[in-house]
């Protein structure tokens, strides 16, 4: 085997991506872990940086992290490129080798590694919504939020409001208000949940009972701290001149369209909540097959019961298969790698196996429930965004001109059309944050669903890099 060839690579070194190092390793696969972040954790386990000198600490409900990166920092065999962005993959159609060519840009410069086997555990993003305001400073997604605070000791400016509908915005508020911010309101999209989905959400119960109440600690945090908890309320616009003053808020339906009269409520942060969409876009540029599940996180790669993908050697775990918790992403890094490590001839034992098997159920339960109570109501969020409001940020591309473009081209069904002629999606984030919103104005405009909309081509690169990195790349070749 050559020195430079690896058995397998894996992007991503968050649960998912931990866990299938660690079984791979285990196994004695030769593996290669790359993240563009400083540190392992992903994005739930993230860390201060080293220079902050604190001990790892594991989040609520996840007592078993700080065990896990502890592993990880101590399986030395493992090849570790951290700060470094993976930015496309090339296979055997485009090289002519049987192995991967994986193209990566960071600290230690731009470089290629080779591996048999390809795994990728990405994670996944905050899912934006596009509302009036939304572009302007003071506004932040949950995760964001949370990863300011929890890694850089950052809190948001108070007055700070959370809207959205995920349960992350229950612990980020706890933790914003842990840590003395003056939290005003948290205010979901969703009503109460009713007696029968609280009866059908029990099976999630078992073996999680820890980060049940701690979740339930959250809620207690702010209520002893006078935040208020809003239900069945969406914000209109958030209010401000270059920096964030308020929100209005207005009472809305089951289908989260506004329906009542508006409110406004000072702030100087505001947070927003709806939860993630799975990050896909390198396993696209690869070809894997997608599937839309709006409740799971919008188009996620489709995975067979060894969690490969359509194309052979390629391997997806955690959230690009479906937004399911650090639990299930854990449990399916673990399962990926030990499918890998058979088909390269070293199976795990038994044992093991059973082990893998019991936690993947376990976690699904969990997931399942979860999406199906917070499942994002797509239509009523597009509503949000009006005429004015920015929908592609990057290229600055207002509601009205996607708007416009369908009025005037009826043929136009699709947010690749959409794209060509407006240029949502041509920016630095490649339709990461527009996509979904420019899918709803089509689904709205065409009376079909937002997967009917398609998504973008994801091509090569995957993540901006610059023209240099293609230089020192490809001119030799
Ligand atoms: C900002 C944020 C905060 C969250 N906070 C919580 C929380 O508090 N509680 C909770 O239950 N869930 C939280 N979640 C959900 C959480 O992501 C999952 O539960 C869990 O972290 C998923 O694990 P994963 O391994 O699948 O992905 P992640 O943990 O997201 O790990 C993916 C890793 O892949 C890396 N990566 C992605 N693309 C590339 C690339 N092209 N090149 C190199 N590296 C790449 C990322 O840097 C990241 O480290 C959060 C999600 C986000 C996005």
């Amino acid at each position: 085997m050559s020195a430079d060839l690896y058995d397998l690579a894996i992007v991503g070194a968050g649960p998912a991506g931990l866990a299938a190092a660690l079984e791979a390793h285990a196994q004695g696969l030769r593996t290669l872990v790359i993240d563009e972040q400083r540190a392992a954790g992903g994005q739930i386990f993230r860390q201060p940086p080293t220079e902050f000198d604190e001990p790892v600490r594991s989040p609520v409900g996840y007592p078993w992290a700080a065990d896990l990166l502890a592993d990880a920092a101590g399986a030395t065999g493992v090849d570790w490129w951290f700060e470094t962005t993976v930015f496309g993959v090339l296979d055997a159609r485009s090289t002519g080798r049987d192995d991967f060519e994986v193209l990566v840009t960071g600290t230690q410069g731009s470089r290629r590694a080779h591996a048999r086997r390809l795994l990728v555990a990405t994670g996944a993003y905050d899912m934006p919504v596009a509302i009036p305001g939304w572009t302007m400073p003071g506004v932040l997604m949950a995760g964001a939020a949370q990863g300011l605070l929890k890694a850089q000791h950052v809190r948001a400016a108070g007055p700070v409001v959370l809207a959205g509908s995920h349960p992350l915005m229950l612990i980020v508020a706890a933790q914003l208000v842990r840590s003395g911010a003056d939290v005003a309101e948290v205010v979901f999209a969703r009503g109460l949940p009713s007696l029968r989905e609280l009866f059908l959400a029990a099976p999630a119960v078992p073996g999680h009972v820890r980060l049940l109440a701690e979740l339930a600690g959250c809620v207690l945090t702010l209520v002893r701290h006078g935040v208020r908890i809003t239900t069945s309320a969406v914000p209109t616009a958030i209010i401000g001149d270059g920096g964030v003053t308020g929100i209005r808020l207005a009472k809305a339906d089951r289908a989260w369209r506004v329906r009542g009269p508006e409110r406004e409520v000072p702030a100087r942060t505001v947070v927003l909540g709806y939860g993630f969409q799975a990050s896909t876009e390198l396993a696209r540029q690869l070809g894997c097959p997608v599937r839309w599940d709006s409740a799971a996180g919008g188009w996620l790669v489709e995975v067979d019961g060894n969690f490969e993908t359509g194309v052979p050697g390629v391997f997806v775990a955690g959230e690009p298969t479906g937004v399911s918790g650090a639990e299930q992403s854990r449990a399916e890094g673990a399962a990926a790698a030990a499918a890998i490590a058979a088909g390269l001839g070293r199976p795990v034992g038994a044992v093991r196996a059973r082990a893998i098997e019991r936690d993947l159920r376990r976690s699904r339960r969990f997931a399942a429930v979860v999406q199906r109570m917070f499942a994002p109501e797509r239509p009523g969020l597009t509503a949000l965004a009006t005429p004015a409001t920015t929908v592609c940020r990057c290229e600055a591309i207002p509601r009205s001109d996607v708007d416009g473009f369908l009025e005037a081209n009826r043929h136009a069904d699709t947010v690749d059309a959409v794209k060509l002629s407006c240029r949502t999606g041509m920016g630095p984030c490649q339709g990461r944050y527009c996509e979904t919103t420019v899918a709803g104005a089509v689904a709205a405009a065409r009376g079909g669903t937002v997967s009917d909309a398609g998504r973008f081509a994801a091509q090569l690169p995957v993540k901006p890099v610059s023209l240099q990195t293609y230089a020192d790349l490809f001119d030799a070749d």
